[in-house]
């Protein structure tokens, strides 16, 4: 297993700290305490409903009003448009006609990932006061992480909608419904009820709703999401919407995404029709804006044509899956794209963020996807149509073949064969780790063939069988040299050493701060490796296919653990970091680069042509 961790050993002794700022989250902590008593006090699952009288009086006058009655069978959109009023302004959709299918096409199940200031709270306060007020005697329930996200949304969006808008506060409001923080009563008999998940789902959990809001969802803890969906299970009709802005990797939104049909709005290019995918790719570079050489708002990615956005359409990406999924990025609304001022603060961020973060933020993509150092299409490629050796039925033809062709190098990464599901004894998740074999060959000058690899799980993940099977499988196809992380405890090398000879085991160590590429530690007796270069160098490989992999029905399996692993840039260094999500294991790939790299040292390949291009380090 290589691993990045590089405290010293009195260092991982001390209790693992819990992620972000201790001094900040403590605050936080006895805020949100604050914020949950007061939530206790004012709540109550089950309120007063309005008498029969009032409700009748409400929903007569409703129909006296011509303009609602006609509404009311209109589609959900057009009654928003009628009713909310927003700044004293009647609900406006132009340039947002992206939103239209949001509220019309009445899916059951909608999941909003959205950059930031892209009016997702907005959306929901409008939809819960629409149905709200069309629904005599509905429930609804809004959910937010913590209580001042959710007193936030009661105060700044709910209440400035419903006081705003003359027509609910005419008929549908008046002294006797409940118009407090965390629940919002209306003369017909519908409630809205507000509540957060600090720490528990319970408080929401009490209440059944027929429509059920998630907002940030980002922040949620991922096993709380199913325990509030339990709210609706009553409601055959029920609907939920879950909102958020991406943020990281083990990130609720990111797995709902995946189960979504992830909608995407498309615009078209009209000089090259090309259909564009919005993200940074439609944006020019800030000088052209600036100038005024463009107007104000994206670009076609292949002819630079600008384009726009109200013209686009949303195109599944994944048809079939019950939650509708749809991205709405910072670059498509009305109020940034096509407004100078404002899509220079957008290319701003997109100058001087991290660009995580501008994806987070602004493109609404996750942090995922936006910074994956190869793609599974560039594996698809490196793929030929051959098979790899079969490491439990090795034939005399391959036996053969091996000690025919080119010299056969081999890489071990170790690993302690747990599935990543396992605990520490400090409640800790164990990184998923799995000890895989790598072996292959250069076939030309620039090409390296991979031929064989295993990964040893289930009953063979036994230190012992490991070591005597690795050695016993580099003998046979006389495997010239064994490449081996060094990182690894038990003292596994010094036993390969003795059965394979010590020349012909090379040890290496990642260092994240080595300044050269490589370089050789005579007393150690080992390689130590510049950890991000060395990695770079293998992508940059992979995406240049010098890499061969056998046919993807086989390879898909190891191509998992190269796509578990993402890069990070580490603003403070200015330099991208590789890491992968603890369930993850990314062992074949650290197997590959040791075989790989026993190979190109073996043979003394410059690597002129990568280093050439990839930054070499300071
Ligand atoms: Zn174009």
């Amino acid at each position: 297993m290589a691993s990045n961790d590089d405290r010293s050993p009195f260092e991982k002794h001390l209790p693992a700290q819990p992620l972000g700022d201790s001094a900040e989250s403590d605050s936080d902590e006895s805020e949100e305490l604050e914020e949950h008593e007061q939530e206790e006090k004012e709540t109550h699952d089950n309120p007063e409903l309005p008498t029969f009288k009032s409700v009748a009086s409400s929903l007569k006058a409703f129909n006296a009003d011509g303009t609602v009655r006609t509404i009311i069978k209109a589609r959900k959109s057009a009654f928003v448009n009628a009713l909310i009023h927003l700044d004293g302004k009647r609900f406006d959709f132009t340039g947002r006609n992206y939103l239209l299918p949001l509220y019309d096409r009445n899916d059951k199940d909608i999941l909003l990932k959205t950059g930031r200031q892209v009016e997702k709270s907005t959306f929901l306060a409008n939809n819960l006061i629409v149905t709200s007020s069309v629904k005599s005697y509905n429930k609804a329930l809004y959910v937010s992480p913590s209580h001042s996200q959710t007193r936030q949304f009661s105060n700044e969006k709910l209440r400035s909608a419903v006081d705003g808008s003359p027509i609910i506060k005419k008929y549908l409001q008046d002294h006797q419904v409940s118009a407090q923080v965390f629940e919002k009563g209306f003369t017909n008999g519908s409630y809205i009820f507000l509540r957060s998940a600090f720490r528990t789902a319970d408080r929401a959990r009490g209440i059944s709703a027929r429509n059920l809001c998630l907002d940030e969802l980002q922040d949620f803890l991922i096993s709380q999401i199913p325990v509030i969906k339990e709210c609706t299970s009553h409601f055959p009709d029920a609907t939920t919407f879950m909102s958020g802005t991406p943020k990281s990797f083990d990130n609720p939104i990111e797995v709902y995404w995946q189960e979504s049909t992830q909608n995407e709005w498309l615009v078209p290019c009209k000089a090259c029709g090309k259909w564009n995918f919005l993200d940074e790719k439609c944006i020019a570079p800030t000088i052209l804006y600036a100038e005024d050489k463009l107007p104000p708002g994206p670009v076609c990615m292949k002819c630079g044509q600008p384009i726009n956005p109200p013209d686009g359409r949303w195109v599944s990406m994944s048809p079939g899956k019950s939650i509708q999924g749809y991205r709405i990025s910072q670059i498509m609304v009305p109020w940034i794209s096509g407004l100078k001022e404002q899509w220079l603060k957008l290319l701003w961020k997109r100058d001087n963020y991290p660009f995580g973060q501008f994806a987070n933020e602004c493109l609404g993509l996750s942090y995922d996807s936006a910074s994956k150092p190869i793609t599974r299409d560039e594996l698809i490629e490196c793929c030929g149509d051959y098979s790899l050796w079969n490491p439990s039925g090795i034939t005399p033809e391959i036996v053969q073949q091996a000690h025919r062709g080119p010299i056969l190098t081999a890489g071990v990464d170790w690993g302690e064969g747990n599935d990543g599901s396992e605990r520490g004894p400090s409640g800790k998740v164990r990184t998923a780790s799995y000890t895989v074999l790598t072996i292959g060959t250069y076939i030309n000058q620039k090409v390296w063939k991979t031929l064989l690899i295993k990964k040893y799980m289930g009953r063979e993940v036994d230190p012992d069988f490991v070591v005597s099977d690795i050695c016993r499988i580099c003998q046979i196809l006389g495997v010239k040299l064994v490449g081996v992380d060094w990182g690894h405890g038990w003292g596994v090398n010094n036993v390969m050493m003795r059965k394979l000879g010590p020349d012909r085991v090379v040890q290496y160590q990642h260092l994240p701060k080595l300044k050269k590429p490589l370089k050789w530690d005579p007393q150690g007796f080992r390689y130590h490796l510049s950890r991000n270069f060395i990695m770079s160098e293998l992508f940059f490989d992979m995406k240049h296919k010098l890499i061969a992999f056998p046919k993807w029905a086989e390879f898909e399996p190891f191509a998992k653990d190269i796509l578990a692993i993402y890069s990070e840039y580490a603003e403070y260094k200015r330099e991208v970091r590789y890491d992968h999500r603890h369930s993850d294991p990314d062992d074949f790939f650290h197997s590959l680069l040791y075989a790989k790299l026993t190979s190109d040292i073996y043979l003394g390949k410059s690597r002129k042509y990568t280093r050439d291009v990839c930054d070499t380090p300071a």
